[in-house]
């Protein structure tokens, strides 16, 4: 055995997969003293999931690398039913959009989660020395309960061991991940693009074995499904297998199969699979290739099943269609398990996040989505409150906000799943007429608009979930619905899923309606000292809360989007708490939009305050919280309200500050 070291962080995140990249995308942008460890040597490459939803591509568009994505990814519109026509070849019997225009500007987009973890840790690397640490194994917990009330405390103790070459008792992947199937084979790296060259050398094992004692403030177990650190903590999961095994084929198709770059379902009495096109001219197969015993705890024995296996029966599925390939990058085989935690954190000082809450059926291309937003949701509120900016009781919102998703979720593939199994006689009939209705009933929360945040301290609900009658779009829990606007200094457009940046801040959107009225102008000239803390006392809710330290002086940022026609207002026209000057910087002149047309940019069409449903002369005031979703609603003159909000949830500079002594 080699050395034994001790140490100590404020967080450390286990698994660095899709969740925990994302929660540590948090810890870098607040400045956070953390580390993450996962025990396999390297980074996922190539396979594994590869569907990315609208909504996490809006995550990332505001993490600053959603062009990355779009640059590389395969872009889904439609999905097309195929079933046996009356002479038994196989016709396209349905098409269907499954796109809103509306919505949101990202569609359904394919790349491998090689190339999303590349993004994060790109992102990371870029605000922070923090990195991943690879052939790092979590090996025991404990946790002292009793030091865990003192915020201050690091109750958790974790023994990692970094692995090295005389390692003979380290379990072998296949073993840790076969159920899921998240392994699988990587056939072909030869398409490798070269920033990730370096991450695929051997990493350099120690001669021994080396032990490390790390003491933490909170950990976040992202271990995925076999999860070590729920076992640890002794949570139990609910659920079962289900009866199929499917194989997954990444292939380079050559076939005549005219709807082989779309997404399809292909249904006939051999079976069903379904077909995704991606990137670098692959596509992804599932294929049903083995029945066995539902709820059995008995692993089916992969060896059995072969990509000859595989192969063979896509091209009995496609028949007469000829189906046949060369290029291979990635196969597996799986067992869908459909399960679901019992609790998701232990004494908010330890969190389970991604597929160690919920495993379920990769097909409908959720599972990677709903785990990235996960360490989405527990990594921002880990990192401010060790930041001390947030009180630490908000991180109860971790469970209230993600868990009910996470059955949500399960429902959501057990209406689904069957669709893609059910091979009776006659089923195909209905199968089209299933599939539209489960989308429509599903659509919102598939691809991420509706998340029902329920009403708590970071989710301010009016009185019985009614609608703001000055906002009436804007509902708190729900995402601020994206839209393009016109920059007032340059006239140049961004989506607000860029503007409203993952930096950490919240953000107060001061929707300051036409200031071409002399009263409105007015309204915003009173609430801008009302923001600045001139209407009675000096502080103001900007200087009011601690900072990020290291990072920003207030974790309260202004943005105004206003109605006044672009050409018919300048930026000096806005109050300069609302346009703040900095010695070095000058004028902040990324923080006045206008909701106007844009000859040059057809997204930019002035409807951003008709989508919000707000009035276009009066305006509304709303906090939007550091991972885009909506806070508080109020109406211009509401500072005091808004404040109330703010100090629910962040650790004031002087805790004996009350709102009304100073508004
Ligand atoms: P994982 O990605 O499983 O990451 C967990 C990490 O923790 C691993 O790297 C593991 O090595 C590490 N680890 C485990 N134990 C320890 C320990 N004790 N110490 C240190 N490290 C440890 N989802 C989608 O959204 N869209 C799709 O299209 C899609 N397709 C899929 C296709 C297939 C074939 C499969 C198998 C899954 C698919 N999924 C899809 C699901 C998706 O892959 C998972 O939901 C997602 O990877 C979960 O992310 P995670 O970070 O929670 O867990």
């Amino acid at each position: 055995e080699g050395k034994s070291t001790h140490s100590q962080t404020d967080v450390l995140i286990i698994g660095a997969g899709p969740s925990g990249l994302m929660a540590a995308y948090w810890m870098a942008r607040c400045g956070v003293n953390a580390r993450i460890i996962d025990n396999r040597d390297t980074k996922v490459f190539l396979g594994h999931a590869d569907g990315l939803r609208a909504r996490t591509l809006e995550l990332f568009d505001s993490m600053g690398f959603q062009h990355r994505v779009l640059h590389e990814g395969s872009v889904s519109t439609e999905a097309n039913i195929w079933v046996p026509g009356p002479q038994g070849k196989l016709v396209r019997e349905a098409q269907f959009d499954i796109f809103r225009v509306d919505e949101s500007p990202f569609h359904n987009t394919r790349l491998n989660q090689g190339r999303i973890e590349r993004f994060i840790l790109d992102s990371i690397r870029e605000h922070s020395d923090l990195d991943a640490e690879r052939g790092v194994i979590a090996d025991s917990l404990e946790y002292d309960e009793e030091s865990g009330n003192d915020p201050n405390s690091y109750p958790i103790t974790v023994k990692v061991r970094v692995l090295g070459e005389d390692d003979l008792n380290r379990p072998r992947e296949q073993e840790i991940d076969a159920e899921s199937g998240a392994v699988g084979n990587e056939v072909n790296c030869s398409n490798l693009l070269p920033d990730d060259w370096a991450d695929l050398a051997p990493r350099k094992k120690p001669q021994k074995t080396q032990v490390e004692t790390i003491k933490a403030k909170y950990l976040i177990g992202c271990d995925g499904a076999h999860s070590w650190t729920r076992k640890q903590l002794n949570i139990p999961v609910e659920g079962s297998n289900t009866d199929h095994i499917w194989g997954v084929i990444d292939v380079i198709p050559i076939s005549d199969f005219p709807d082989i770059r779309r997404v399809s379902v292909v249904n006939n009495a051999a079976g069903t699979i379904l077909v995704i096109p991606r990137e670098c001219g692959l596509v992804r197969f599932y294929v049903p290739v083995q029945t066995c015993e539902a709820d059995t705890t008995d692993r089916f024995d992969r060896s059995k099943i072969t990509l000859e296996l595989i192969l063979e029966r896509v091209q009995a599925i496609f028949a007469p269609f000829t189906f046949d390939f060369k290029e291979c990058s990635w196969w597996t085989v799986y067992q869908v398990g459909q399960r679901i935690a019992t609790q998701s954190t232990k004494d908010n000082r330890i969190f389970l996040a991604g597929d160690a809450v919920h495993t379920h059926s990769p097909k409908m291309g959720l599972g990677m989505n709903m785990s990235m937003q996960d360490g989405f949701n527990v990594g921002w509120k880990i990192a401010l409150a060790v930041a001390g900016t947030l009180k630490p009781e908000i991180l109860d919102t971790y469970a209230t906000e993600r868990h009910p998703l996470a059955e949500m979720l399960l429902d959501f593939d057990r209406h689904w799943s069957p669709m893609f199994t059910d091979q009776k006689p006659g089923a195909a009939d209905t199968k089209a007429s299933n599939m539209a209705l489960v989308a429509g009933k599903f659509e919102d929360f598939a691809d991420g608009w509706k998340v029902f945040y329920p009403a708590s301290s970071l989710v301010r609900k009016a009185e019985d979930n009614a609608e703001f009658a000055f906002a009436r779009h804007m509902i708190p829990g729900e995402r601020v619905r994206p839209v393009k606007l016109r920059n007032q200094a340059d006239g140049g457009t961004r989506w607000t899923t860029r503007a409203l940046e993952s930096d950490g801040r919240f953000r107060i959107l001061v929707l300051a309606g036409d200031i071409r009225n002399p009263m409105q102008k007015q309204r915003i000239e009173t609430l801008s000292q009302g923001l600045a803390g001139q209407t009675g006392s000096e502080i103001s809710p900007l200087g009011r809360y601690l900072e990020i330290p290291g990072r920003f002086k207030s974790p309260v940022d202004i943005l105004t989007i206003h109605t006044s026609p672009w050409k018919e207002v300048e930026f000096f026209d806005f109050p300069e708490i609302l346009r703040p000057f900095d010695p070095v910087n000058g004028w902040a002149y990324d923080k006045i939009w206008c909701d106007d047309t844009c000859m040059f940019d057809r997204y930019c069409d002035g409807t951003a305050y008709e989508k919000w449903g707000v009035d276009q002369v009066l305006g509304a005031l709303v906090v939007v919280r550091p991972d885009q979703y909506i806070g508080w609603v109020g109406e211009i003159g509401d500072v005091e309200e808004l404040t109330q909000y703010l100090d629910g949830i962040l650790v004031k500079k002087s805790p004996t500050d009350e709102v009304d002594a100073v508004l």
